[in-house]
């Protein structure tokens, strides 16, 4: 049910209007609907609800994180009828749960496909949002919520005579929906990051000749996925309770115990064999379940790079490709660990070539290839996986406009400036799930996305009951987070190195590290502490009255 207001050129309004309808937008719209009761739609620029499993349907795509734990956890009901047939489930099969959810609670009702919102402006004397949409039409909303993810910007490619060439280029993060057969066709992929790593020994199996261009060797290690037993099954659907709630406190959101104390703290021998168990283990156990200290201390961080740079020497037959697949220069972890599938076992196939464009970049895209320095490698059809303008991007993309004429992009001209990830000065009633400065991009997403949605309900529902009409964050608050979460950040590896976490990926794009690397349980206190004490840190503006501003909060003393 919709509401008109008074005022037709600004369409119809609704208490809240989503953007995205993937994992995050299907939760927001069910819980703010069917649980709060409010009048909510949704706009996805996509044919049909999944977000990321909507557009990254390229082959070799699936989930990295264990089927079970990458799922919704918010019904028994769902979680009961819904059987995952891998241990790491592929695309598809992720988009047809999604669809699933979809139907199930009768989400595609309220979603409104094929469109993209191109401006939503915060209107102070009424306290609503007034969206704008490409398909023309205004819509009003009191809470304006992204759900737009952190990968769904894409990085465009900015090679030069790209329009030249004479076949055709697709993106990974733009698959089309028909099958391309590439049989026969000599392919090149760029870019060696977790889609690339995936893409890649799928190519290899179709096409005539793989040229893969390397910018940067990555640190992959193996996914090891197998089918899932219908006993396996039964075990998990008996045991979600107990299997959830390690990602709701841990770091990194993953239930791989840190049970091995610090690298530095073990012999060599004892390292050696703890590394080789998480290794069989596949999976995120080698990052998250080894080593406390791999992402803090470089000494540590070195044991484990030595040993994934051991274990490519022994997969790789040739000894140059070997060295050229190496990763060196930077701390394993700090770009996001990518897993692998025989990635490394293609790179011994014949008709597989592996091209280094770190040192001697690609000069330009010809009519018929790449071509670097005086080669030209001839191609009949590329693949750009060249990664995401990671976190900001999607939300600055959006034409955000705040309290006093002021946008998103100048309020974020140095790097995001968030109270929680959730919430930012100067923009009331916007909510971000999933936003930049909380763990999401390192938990679970779908938990992470139930964890902000349940936090944005509960939080909507206490506005409604104090018949405030608006909410945002204190500067003082949110610049506490903001220096927060950067000493987090600097205990940590993370800031040295050029990665879709520092925006460094993203030339011109302000370096900071967007990701909140503290304890999952310091994060869940801090939203805890916020809201249990009357949404401390935030203004409260009620209809007629000056704004109520709450007591300060101080961040959550952590570590990483
Ligand atoms: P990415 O990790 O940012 O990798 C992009 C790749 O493109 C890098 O190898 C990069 O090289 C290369 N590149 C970019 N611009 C280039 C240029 N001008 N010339 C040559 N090479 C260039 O992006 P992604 O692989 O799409 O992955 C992004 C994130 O999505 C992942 O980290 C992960 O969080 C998520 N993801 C997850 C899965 C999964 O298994 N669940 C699968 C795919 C993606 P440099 O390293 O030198 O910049």
């Amino acid at each position: 049910m919709s509401m008109n207001t008074g005022d037709m050129s600004w369409g119809i309004e609704y208490e809240a209007v989503i953007v995205g309808a993937g994992f995050a937008g299907l939760y927001a719209l069910h819980r703010l609907r069917d649980t709060l009761g409010l009048t909510v739609k949704v706009f996805d620029i996509a044919g049909d609800v999944g977000g990321t499993w909507y557009w990254n349907r390229y082959p070799g795509a699936r989930c990295d994180i264990e089927s079970w734990h990458y799922s919704y956890s918010f019904s028994e009901e769902l979680q009961q009828e819904w059987t995952w047939s891998e241990r790491f489930a592929g695309q598809s099969e992720i988009l047809r749960y999604l669809q699933h959810v979809a139907d199930r609670f009768d989400l595609r009702r309220d979603i409104q496909f094929d469109t993209a919102v191109t401006a939503a402006t915060y209107d102070e004397a009424t306290d609503r949002w007034d969206i704008e949409t490409n398909d023309g039409e205004r819509t009003r909303a009191r809470y304006l919520i992204s759900a737009v993810g952190n990968l769904s910007a894409i990085k465009e490619p900015d090679f030069a005579g790209v329009e030249q060439f004479s076949g055709p280029i697709y993106s990974t993060a733009r698959w089309p929906h028909e099958q391309i057969d590439f049989t026969g066709l000599r392919v090149g992929v760029i870019g060696t990051g977790s889609s690339g790593i995936q893409i890649i020994p799928e190519m290899a199996e179709q096409a005539a000749h793989l040229t893969v261009f390397q910018r940067t060797a990555n640190y992959a290690t193996p996914l090891r996925n197998i089918p899932l037993a219908r006993a396996r099954s039964d075990r998990i659907k008996a045991s979600y309770r107990e299997l959830r709630a390690p990602s709701r406190d841990s770091f990194g959101g993953l239930p791989y115990a840190r049970a091995h104390g610090a690298a530095l703290a073990t012999t060599a021998e004892q390292r050696q064999r703890i590394y080789e168990e998480c290794w069989n283990e596949g999976g995120f156990a080698f990052f998250i379940g080894s080593f406390s200290d791999i992402l803090s201390d470089r000494e540590a961080n070195e044991t484990a790079a030595e040993f994934i740079r051991a274990k490519i020497r022994e997969r790789v037959t040739d000894p140059n490709t070997a060295e050229l697949l190496v990763p060196r220069g930077y701390a394993y972890g700090t770009k996001r660990p990518p897993l692998e599938t025989n990635y490394y076992e293609t790179f011994n196939l014949d008709h597989v070539d592996l091209i280094d464009v770190g040192k001697e970049p690609i000069a330009e895209i010809t009519a018929r290839g790449i071509q670097i320095g005086n080669t030209e490698y001839s191609l009949d059809t590329m693949i750009f996986a060249l990664g995401f303008d990671a976190m900001t991007g999607p939300l600055l993309r959006m034409g955000i406009t705040g309290r006093a004429g002021l946008t998103l992009n100048e309020a974020w001209s140095a790097g995001p400036q968030t109270y929680l990830g959730l919430m930012t000065h100067d923009f009331p009633n916007l909510f971000m799930i999933t936003g930049p400065q909380s763990p999401a991009a390192f938990s679970v997403t779908p938990i992470a996305i139930e964890n902000h949605v349940d936090w944005i309900s509960d939080c909507i529902a206490y506005l409604r009951d104090h018949d405030a009409v608006s909410i945002e964050p204190t500067r003082h608050a949110q610049d506490r987070w903001v220096a927060h979460t950067n000493k987090l950040a600097e205990r940590t590896l993370l800031p040295s190195t050029n990665s879709w976490y520092t925006g460094a990926n993203i030339p011109g794009k302000p370096r900071v590290c967007m990701v909140y690397t503290g304890s999952g349980s310091g994060y869940q206190t801090a939203c805890r502490e916020a809201a249990d004490e009357g949404y401390t840190g935030f203004h409260l503006r009620l209809p007629s009255s000056a704004p109520e501003s709450r007591q300060q909060p101080t961040p959550a003393a952590d570590t990483a």
